[in-house]
C-alpha cells in the first residue's frame, strides 16, 4: 500500500494528511474578504489573468457584501448538521489576499481565526503581493495557527506566461517560495494544465520543476473557459486545443508519477461553476475524473512519486 494511505488511493490525499494531523474530519470554507488584485487594479495589469471570472477566481467563496463571519456560518451550519465534530479552515480564496495593510488583513484573518472550531487559514495570493511587513505577520500567525500559503505558478513557460497576462514572473515566484519557507510557512502551488498551445511536455516540465522546490501541497487544476472571460473570447476566436478526458488523466498520471510523495495533493481537478462554464464540459463530472485518475493509476500499477528523477 502507498506510504500516504489508509485506503486505495495511490497518491497523498487532502483527506489523509487531514486525517493524520487532526484526527477529524476538517472542512474547508471559501472566503470572499474584498480585495482586488494588482493584475487588475492596474498596479500589475489591468484586465488580469484571461481566465480570471469576475469573483476573483473565487466562484465558491461567499459573497463580499456580506461580512466573512456571516459567509462562514453560512456553510459551517449546514457542514454542522453533516459532521457535527468537524473542525474548519477558512480559506481565503477570491483574489489576492494580502493584497492590503497588515493591519486590514490582521482583522480580517483574526475575525475567522476568533470563531470557535476553526483551526487555521489557507490564503491565495500572488507572490509579487506578499510584503515584508506581511511575511514578519505571516511568520507570527504561523506560530498561533496551521497557515498555508497558496502561490498561484500555473506555469513555468514564459510564453504561455505572457499569453495568459499573469503579470508575474517565475523568479517573483521562486524568491517568494524561498522566503516563506526560509519562515517555516506550508506553500502550496497552482498549476493550470490544458493552458492555450501547451503541450503535454511543456505540462510534465512545470511539474518537475515544481517538485524541486520546498513545497508542502500543490493543486492541479484543468483550465476551464467561463462565461465573460478573455479567454472565452481567445477560444471563440482560435478555437485552441482542449484536453480531452483521456489527455488529461493522462497527463495527471504522470505527473503524480514525478512529485515527490510527501507533496500533499490538494486537488486534481477543477470544479467550476456549471452555468459559467464554456468548455471542457467533462469537467462537470468531478468523480467521474477522479475515478478514471484512480483507474488509470491501477492500470499502470503507478504511485504518487514512483518517476521522481525522470
Ligand atoms: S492573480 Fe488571481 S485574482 Fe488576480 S487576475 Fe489573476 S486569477 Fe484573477
Amino acid at each position: 500500500m502507498f506510504t500516504y494511505s489508509d485506503t486505495n488511493k495511490r497518491y497523498h490525499t487532502l483527506d489523509y494528511y487531514y486525517k493524520h494531523k487532526f484526527g477529524c474530519k476538517i472542512a474547508k470554507i471559501s472566503l470572499n474578504a474584498g480585495f482586488t488584485c494588482p493584475n487588475k487594479d492596474g498596479t500589475k495589469g489591468v484586465g488580469g489573468c484571461i481566465y480570471c471570472s469576475k469573483l476573483g477566481s473565487g466562484d465558491y467563496a461567499g459573497k463580499p457584501n456580506k461580512s466573512l463571519s456571516e459567509q462562514f456560518y453560512e456553510i459551517k451550519n449546514i457542514i454542522d448538521k453533516k459532521w457535527p465534530n468537524a473542525k474548519y479552515i477558512g480559506y481565503f480564496q477570491a483574489n489576492t489576499n494580502t493584497y492590503a495593510s497588515v493591519n486590514v488583513l490582521k482583522e480580517k484573518y483574526e475575525e475567522i481565526l476568533n470563531i470557535n472550531g476553526v483551526v487555521g487559514l489557507n490564503i491565495a495570493t500572488r507572490s509579487d503581493s506578499i510584503s515584508l511587513e506581511c511575511l514578519d505577520y505571516l511568520e507570527e500567525l504561523n506560530k498561533k495557527t496551521f497557515l498555508n500559503v497558496e502561490l498561484g505558478l500555473q506555469t513555468i513557460h514564459e510564453k504561455t506566461n505572457k499569453l495568459i497576462n499573469r503579470k508575474e514572473t517565475l523568479e517573483e515566484f521562486e524568491k517568494m517560495v524561498k522566503k516563506l519557507r526560509s519562515r517555516g510557512i506550508n506553500v502550496i502551488v497552482h498549476i493550470i494544465n490544458g493552458l492555450p498551445y501547451e503541450t503535454k511536455e511543456m505540462m510534465l516540465e512545470t511539474i518537475k520543476y515544481v517538485n524541486k522546490l520546498d513545497i508542502q501541497g500543490i493543486k492541479i487544476h484543468m483550465l476551464h473557459i467561463l462565461k465573460n472571460t478573455k479567454l472565452a473570447e481567445l477560444y471563440q476566436k482560435e478555437k485552441f486545443h482542449i484536453l480531452t478526458k483521456e489527455e488529461y488523466v493522462n497527463i495527471v498520471c504522470d505527473q503524480l508519477e514525478l512529485l515527490r510523495k510527501e507533496i500533499v495533493i490538494n486537488r486534481i481537478t477543477g470544479d467550476p461553476n456549471p452555468n459559467e462554464l464554456i468548455e471542457p464540459q467533462w469537467l462537470i463530472k468531478k468523480f467521474g475524473v477522479l475515478n478514471e485518475i484512480d483507474k488509470e493509476m491501477v492500470r499502470r500499477n503507478a504511485y504518487q512519486g514512483d518517476r521522481v528523477g525522470d
